[in-house]
């Protein structure tokens, strides 16, 4: 579930009725066993709740931080659900777990929807030169994984790299181009805006390139998102001011929502994240950018630990070229107000009827 070494006593592989039970007489924190939500409800099934209860409440009082609040855990209310003396409690219980685990004093921050803020993000697509500071940007502010492994690397942003072209009448018969495969009729196949072909793997020596168009992509924060309607412990939802949230603990990694997402905005941590003590950002919100389990799907919640604070989301400050606005949809003043009223507005997939609050425009 984290980063910390798992007990010898008590390898990661084993199942966890082997494991989950810290023996009685031993120090409970020495022994911390390594689990998931869903470790720990398949556990649940063969010890009683009040034996599990009890443990708990020993192991919350241990002086390991980690181990007290990976116990805790288990048994917190969604998120949603928890009164303020329980969010709290489980702010304080992070904020000492994560100073001793990154060795650095951090927060964890719980402020909640501002009233008459609803945010929106609008991005002009005519603007991208497609240089990735915006990805990158992102993976060092919101913690998340690094690495070369395979399921290791995450990065909640893609920019995807399209040809530029146009369609033309004297191209509409000539096929797929020989040596590419299997001829399925006349096309307009060179290069034309190949949407569905878009690379996010580039590595150009300078951009933007001559012949190339650039798309950014990354959670859309639907009005109507199909992720939340899917997600069977209800562990995803809508804040009221517009981003769509994940509540890490309650999360079981079922993926249902990177199925039903149709932007492709999700990742799993297949593995323990990857994230080097040195690198941590340590001013993080409870339902945004701290430090994320295996086992759990995280995205983009635009930068919560800074747009609840009336700062921009870190791709927006990066980006170079001023492509990436942000603001309240609510304000008829705000930059991103203006846009909607005055350019050329699209949404992604429109016709899904998921209602997105990301919009691309152009001059
Ligand atoms: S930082 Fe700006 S210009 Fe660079 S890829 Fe991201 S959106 Fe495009
Ligand atoms: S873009 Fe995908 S992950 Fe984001 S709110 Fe919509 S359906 Fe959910």
């Amino acid at each position: 579930m984290t980063t910390k070494e798992t007990p010898k006593a008590c390898p990661a592989e084993e199942q966890p009725s082997v494991c989950t039970a810290p023996p009685a007489s031993a120090d409970p924190a020495a022994s911390a066993p390594k689990t998931s939500r869903r470790d720990f409800l398949k556990a649940g099934g063969m010890l009683s709740m009040s034996t599990l209860m009890g443990t708990a409440a020993l192991m919350t009082q241990s002086d390991d931080a980690h181990a007290a609040a990976e116990w805790a855990e288990h048994f917190q209310k969604n998120y949603r659900l928890m009164t303020d003396a329980e969010k709290a409690e489980a702010r304080a219980r992070l904020e000492r777990r994560y100073s001793q685990e990154y060795g650095k004093q951090v927060t964890v921050d719980t402020t909640g929807p501002q009233p008459g803020v609803l945010m929106g993000y609008a991005l002009n697509i005519r603007k991208c030169i497609g240089c990735r500071r915006c990805v990158h940007a992102c993976v060092a502010e919101n913690n998340q994984s690094r690495g070369t492994k395979p399921g290791e690397k995450i990065e909640w942003i893609q920019v995807l790299r399209m040809e530029r072209g146009k369609f033309e009448q004297g191209k509409m018969d000539h096929g797929y181009p020989e040596g590419l495969g299997i001829q399925v009729g006349g096309n307009a196949y060179t290069p034309a805006g190949q949407v569905l072909e878009g690379q996010y793997h580039y590595t150009p020596e300078a951009v933007p390139e001559q012949d190339a168009t650039y798309m950014p992509i990354a959670c859309m924060q639907c009005e109507k998102p199909p992720c939340v309607k899917v997600c069977p412990v209800r562990t995803t939802y809508r804040e009221a001011d517009g981003p769509v949230v994940i509540d890490y603990n309650w999360c079981i990694g079922c993926r249902m929502c990177m199925g039903a997402c149709p932007y492709w905005a999700r990742r799993i941590n297949l593995t323990s994240p990857v994230l080097p003590k040195e690198e941590m950002n340590p001013v993080t919100h409870y339902l945004g950018n701290r430090p994320r389990m295996r086992g759990v799907v995280e995205k983009c919640h635009w930068c919560l630990q800074r747009t609840r604070h009336g700062r921009y989301p870190a791709c927006v400050e990066v980006c170079p070229v001023g492509a990436r606005k942000f603001g309240n949809l609510l304000d008829p003043e705000s930059e991103v107000s203006k846009i909607l009223e005055r350019k050329n507005v699209f949404r992604l997939k429109a016709e899904l009827n998921t209602f997105p609050k990301f919009f691309y425009f152009y001059d």
